[in-house]
């Protein structure tokens, strides 16, 4: 078993960076049509005095849209404002993995290592670090960033050792301790900095708009607002809580609060996309898994380019399951590693489309009705990535959990008691790799990852009920509430000896 690498972000190689001012002189041509037909490397030979010295004639690193997993000649320009593909199917953002090819993985890791953390703009961002495999061809002085990702990967090794059966190289990648508190940023940067783009292209582009109860709101909300582009936000009145109302408020977005339910703010805000220039925001968007996918670079990169054996990560949409196969994907194809991790996805068993369609063998997927969840960010029944979260996982040997309710308040709570403090999808997470571990399938000394979602300062409530045992049906077995007692020395005194015997 490998030794469980340092947990502070600062790479080990020391070595100066690879001269890199290909990456900054490159520009490639800004019209919107191009060419489907990637060509293959040119490599030309020149001859200069008695030295034949073979030169590279570099490839341009770009980007386009193409139908997601279909063979076609479609692509699109990453330009176009364009959300499905002409059959109405998804779309994905295809690199020219030739033009990444003309460097070694080698070359990747050491360009990568040397920009963690520091101020060279953009590329301090865990985002933008990886620009070329993100979004090469935008302008640095057009990039919307604040500081996202570089997020903490901890190591969790006494809930591992103490409630996992002596695990004991188990990590939580903390994605919410981050610019709005969610991994929505990741992606959120993304899509922000392109629309940026297109407004000082002159596209008739007003605002950017989606339909949101919580982390996609906010992260939305805090970019625009970084970047002056007005952001406008639908939400279902009265049923979402002030803490997931106050991000955009504050942000200044344009909050509309209707009186439906989220898929009705959902359909309305696609019909008026469609009418209106307002960028649509949603998951659908594939420009946001260029973000998101990051994380699964930055993981392999905390790891020191190690691979994991597992990668857990909650879904609900299930944008993200796919981001980050592809994260790990890439860098495998292009040399940085050798293998990918097995990928499980984890459901709550109240919003759990994904997990029957695995259960039934991939047979036939049909959506469920999503009841009410205290991990509400995946509280979804009809995932619009469904497709590409079947692909992440048959591609990755993945599997797919499920978690009650009181399943995950307990992992939530248990969590919290060694330190953490964890979000319900993180819970929802955790508990899927409870229950692998119960069956054998992940095993004492497997390299563990677990994605922590968002933070868990955003989800108070939930664990405010928890420990107060308010929470109907659910016993609480971990509830840890505070103990009244009179502002005397001598009843203080007691409560005191009596907890002081019990712990020690
Ligand atoms: C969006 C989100 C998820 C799920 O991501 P999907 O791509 O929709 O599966 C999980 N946890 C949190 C906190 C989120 O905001």
């Amino acid at each position: 078993m490998a030794s469980a690498p340092a947990t502070t972000f600062f790479p080990k190689h020391r070595h100066p960076p690879p001269p890199c001012r290909h990456f900054h002189n490159l520009r490639s041509s800004k019209s919107t049509t191009i060419s489907c037909t990637s060509s293959p490397p040119i490599i030309t030979t020149t001859t200069s005095g008695n030295n034949r010295q073979s030169i590279p004639s570099l490839l341009p690193f770009s980007a386009k849209y193409v139908p997601f997993n279909a063979v076609t000649d479609e692509c699109y320009s990453l330009d176009d404002i364009i959300y499905r593909s002409r059959s109405g199917g998804l779309l994905d953002v295809q690199h020219d993995m030739e033009a990444l090819k003309q460097f070694d993985g080698k070359y990747w890791r050491t360009l990568f290592d040397s920009r963690v953390g520091r101020t060279t703009w953009p590329y301090g961002s865990g985002v933008w670090s990886k620009k070329e495999w993100v979004l090469p061809e935008i302008d640095n002085d057009d990039i919307i960033s604040a500081f996202e990702g570089n997020s903490n990967l901890f190591w969790a090794e006494r809930y591992g050792k103490h409630h996992l059966g002596g695990m004991n190289d188990l990590w939580v990648k903390h994605c919410g301790i981050s610019h709005t508190g969610s991994f929505k940023d990741l992606g959120m940067t993304v899509l922000v900095s392109q629309v940026n783009r297109l407004r000082k292209m002159n596209k008739p582009l007003v605002g950017v708009g989606c339909a949101s109860t919580g982390d996609t709101s906010a992260a939305l909300s805090a970019y625009c607002a970084a970047a002056g582009i007005p952001s406008i936000v639908f939400l279902p009145a009265n049923k979402i809580s002030m803490a997931q109302l106050v991000q955009p408020i504050a942000n200044g977005a344009f909050v509309l609060s209707m009186d439906t339910d989220f898929d009705g703010c959902m359909k309305l805000i696609r019909e008026i996309t469609s009418e209106l220039p307002i960028y649509l925001a949603n998951s659908l968007n594939s420009l946001r898994l260029e973000g998101q996918k990051t994380a699964a670079i930055e993981i392999l990169q905390q790891f020191d380019w190690e691979v994991p054996d597992w990668v857990i990560i909650p879904g609900g949409n299930l944008g993200n399951v796919y981001a980050f196969y592809k994260g790990f994907k890439m860098c495998q194809e292009l040399g940085l590693v050798d293998r990918i991790p097995r990928l499980v996805c984890a459901q709550a068993a109240n919003a759990n489309p994904l997990y029957l369609h695995y259960k039934s063998g991939w047979e036939n997927f049909s959506p469920v009705k999503a009841t009410t969840t205290f991990a509400s960010a995946i509280q979804i029944g009809d995932p619009v990535s469904i497709d590409r979260a079947v692909y992440a996982l048959t591609n990755s040997d993945g599997i797919v959990e499920e978690a009650t309710e009181e399943e995950l308040l307990d992992a939530m709570a248990v969590a919290d008691s060694t330190g953490m403090f964890v979000c319900p999808h993180t819970g929802v997470a955790l508990v899927a790799l409870m229950k692998l571990r119960e069956r054998g399938v992940i095993g004492k000394n497997d390299r563990t990852v677990v994605v922590s979602t968002a933070h868990g300062l955003k989800f108070t409530q939930a664990k405010i009920d928890y420990h107060s045992k308010s929470i109907k049906e659910i016993a609480s077995k971990f509830a840890n509430p505070p103990v009244e007692v009179a502002a005397e020395y001598g009843a203080v005194m007691d409560v005191l000896k009596k907890h002081l015997k019990k712990v020690s």
